[in-house]
């Protein structure tokens, strides 16, 4: 899109207010750390942050309407969120094209799981109460999110996830993670749905400083980049039609 993208950053906004680790962590929360890498990036017009406290839960029709690519972490009140309000989020991704990135523990939030029509859940170890190494490794070197991206990015410290993960067969997958303990895992996973696309990405544990890392960040980017609403020329025509050849 010529003039940028416009990006909302919603984020549950529930450990930063609850959990001191998070809060040094993220001193202007999750979102923040994720909006002020992304205002800095090409191509984007503009990154709203917004969260459960905000009007509507952050997802008012005013906010879906003028949202290309909306990002999503979220964890402790995924029930929170209503059923009306996640079922507008499907809708804007299905109906109109608004790209979804569902980050980390945001496999559980409504919105993913209406989208994808699974269970979503999966293994998972907060190792000793610290976490472990993670490998991500780049099984799609050809996709524009891996962009920029080294083959393997390592993270010291994270939260395994493990297979399986009751997902859909994405349409395309860009990371499998290894983790210390030896599970792997889909940690890039690309859908179409309808009009629009969802990119869930794996990493992002609250108490780890995992959205300072530079490839992390990136890999986010280029989702948002890759999620970008298409629009064809004149929209899509679905009802009874009339041949365009004159008639035979
Ligand atoms: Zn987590």
């Amino acid at each position: 899109m010529e003039d940028g993208l416009r990006v909302t950053v919603w984020n549950e906004g529930v450990h930063e207010k609850k959990d001191a680790r998070v809060q040094e962590l993220y001193p202007n929360g999750i979102g923040g750390q994720i909006a002020q890498y992304l205002r800095k990036q090409p191509g984007i017009a503009s990154v709203r942050e917004v969260t459960m406290d905000s009007p509507e839960q952050g997802l008012s029709d005013e906010v879906l309407e003028t949202t290309d690519v909306m990002t999503w972490w979220g964890h402790k009140a995924h029930h929170e969120v209503t059923d009306e309000r996640a079922a507008k989020v499907q809708a804007a991704v299905v109906e109109r094209g608004m790209g979804l990135l569902p980050l980390h523990s945001a496999h559980f939030s409504k919105p993913f799981i209406l989208l994808m029509g699974t269970s979503c859940s999966l293994k998972w170890r907060e190792y000793k109460g610290i976490g472990e190494k993670e490998r991500l490794w780049v099984v799609n070197p050809g996709h524009p999110i891996v962009d920029g991206v080294p083959e393997c990015i390592e993270l010291e410290l994270a939260e395994m996830y493990g297979e399986h993960f009751d997902i859909p067969q994405p349409d395309q997958l860009v990371f499998i993670s290894w983790f210390r303990g030896g599970e792997v895992f889909r940690s890039g996973c690309c859908w179409h749905r309808g009009l629009g696309k969802v990119f869930y990405f794996r990493p992002g544990h609250e108490t780890l400083p995992i959205y300072y890392n530079d490839h992390i960040l990136r890999v986010i980017y280029n989702g948002v980049r890759w999620a970008a609403p298409v629009r064809v020329a004149g929209g899509i025509t679905r009802r009874k039609f009339a041949p365009l050849e004159p008639e035979w």
